[in-house]
């Protein structure tokens, strides 16, 4: 539970729990003061808010509008949503002024208050709500927490799209891109699943088929491995989940993308159709990476900490064999932090070979090592983890290399 509380494993070399990495490359630890809820250090927020930089870049070239809305409020909203009847088990609640407030479990029946405080044209259609900075709270039982993947306390990279039935298809279709789109950079397959209308559904059933028809369709057409799980859907609508195939072969539910139309009814949704009629949108749910919490410790267990370069909180590490190249290597390290690379310096009394040994441990992406030869010649013996030694190289030249791998995110 408390793996921030020990510090026996951070020599180990092969991590495979996100636990162990997690205390051997300083991202975060937990505290019994606060069970299920993570503390971020430096390092794991670096990683953070790469993921969220990505995200948020993805985001607003596609038509979203970022919202925020509170995480404590009244009960009132949530028994409106159905929540307080289903899922109030889950959810935290706080005695204020007298009255029952929660801290929200799920972002969806604030973001419709937005949707609803103007009036809404069918030319609107779709709206697209990404919510990714709010904290939502569950209820997880304390026997059931496990590190980054299963928390009390998370960030969702949630979204939600507001749009006509008719609308359904292409806005999964485009929602399908970008998920492979986000998947290709972690080198994680996808399978996905198709949950179909199960016998406790709620609204139209002919709108149902029609969406499940929809779902297949955009499916077949992104030829995409799929399966269909057969009365899998929540009440409120049918559903994509995807799975990725982690370096260990093991499967993890993290995106998804669901059909509602139960909240866009409970909180009478509506948009102004072509022929002036008041008409019913529908709410598709998506996530991409999941949770920020779980994605990373997912993300950590794939990679067994040797994260791509742009997430590599430690880009690069410059190291002078003896204190006689420490002025050139200053001036490389200085050319690196110029471009905004994430660089470190390590000139300590240590012998190069114990300091390579405690980047490598570190799983920083390139070691760069410099000797009374580079010094001579203006270059630098490149290191790059998991390959070895690459040889000799201009400064130029492998800040060129690291950039690429920055900016293609690969
Ligand atoms: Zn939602």
């Amino acid at each position: 539970m408390s793996s921030g509380d020990t510090n026996s494993k951070s020599q180990t070399t092969n991590l495979t729990d996100h636990r162990d990495i997690g205390q051997a490359l300083d991202l975060f630890s937990f505290h019994s003061v606060a069970p299920g809820t993570v503390f971020w250090h430096g390092n794991g927020m670096i990683i953070w808010r790469e993921l969220e930089k990505y995200l948020r870049e993805k985001l607003d070239t596609l038509g979203y509008q970022e919202v925020s809305t509170p995480i404590m409020v009244k009960k009132e909203l949530f028994e409106k949503s159905g929540h307080w009847q289903h899922y109030r088990e889950n959810m935290f609640t706080l005695d204020v002024d007298d009255e029952i407030y929660v801290l929200k479990p799920m972002n969806c029946p604030e973001s419709t208050l937005i949707y609803s405080s103007r009036v809404r044209s069918y030319r609107d259609l779709p709206i697209r709500m990404s919510e990714i900075t709010d904290k939502i709270h569950r209820k997880e039982l304390s026997g059931t927490l496990g590190g980054l993947l299963r928390v009390r306390q998370m960030t969702q990279d949630d979204a939600h799209h507001y749009v006509r039935p008719d609308q359904i298809g292409e806005e999964v279709s485009n929602l399908l891109d970008l998920i492979k789109e986000f998947y290709s950079h972690f080198n994680m397959s996808l399978s996905f699943n198709l949950a179909t209308k199960p016998d406790n559904s709620m609204g139209d059933p002919n709108i149902w088929s029609e969406a499940e028809k929809d779902l297949e369709s955009v499916l077949k057409k992104a030829k995409v491995k799929y399966q269909i799980k057969e009365k899998d859907g929540a009440f409120y609508g049918p559903k994509v989940d995807i799975n990725a195939t982690d370096s260990q072969n093991r499967e993890w539910t993290i995106a998804t993308i669901q059909l509602d139309f139960q909240l866009p009814e409970r909180f009478e949704l509506e948009y102004v159709a072509e022929d002036g009629s008041k008409k019913r949108p529908v709410i598709i749910h998506r996530a991409i990476a999941g949770s920020f919490e779980r994605f990373i410790g997912v993300l950590l267990e794939h990679t067994e900490g040797k994260l791509p370069t742009w997430l590599s909180p430690t880009q690069a590490i410059i190291m002078p064999i003896s204190e006689k190249q420490t002025d050139y290597a200053k001036k490389v390290f200085n050319n690196f932090k110029k471009e905004d690379i994430r660089v470190q310096f390590n000139n300590s009394s240590e012998t190069i070979s114990k300091r390579i040994r405690e980047a490598e441990l570190q799983k920083i992406p390139y070691i760069l090592v410099v000797g009374e030869k580079e010094e001579d010649n203006s270059n630098i013996s490149v290191r790059q983890r998991s390959v070895g030694d690459i040889g000799a190289m201009q400064t130029e030249e492998i800040l060129k290399k690291i950039k690429k791998e920055i900016t293609d995110r690969i």
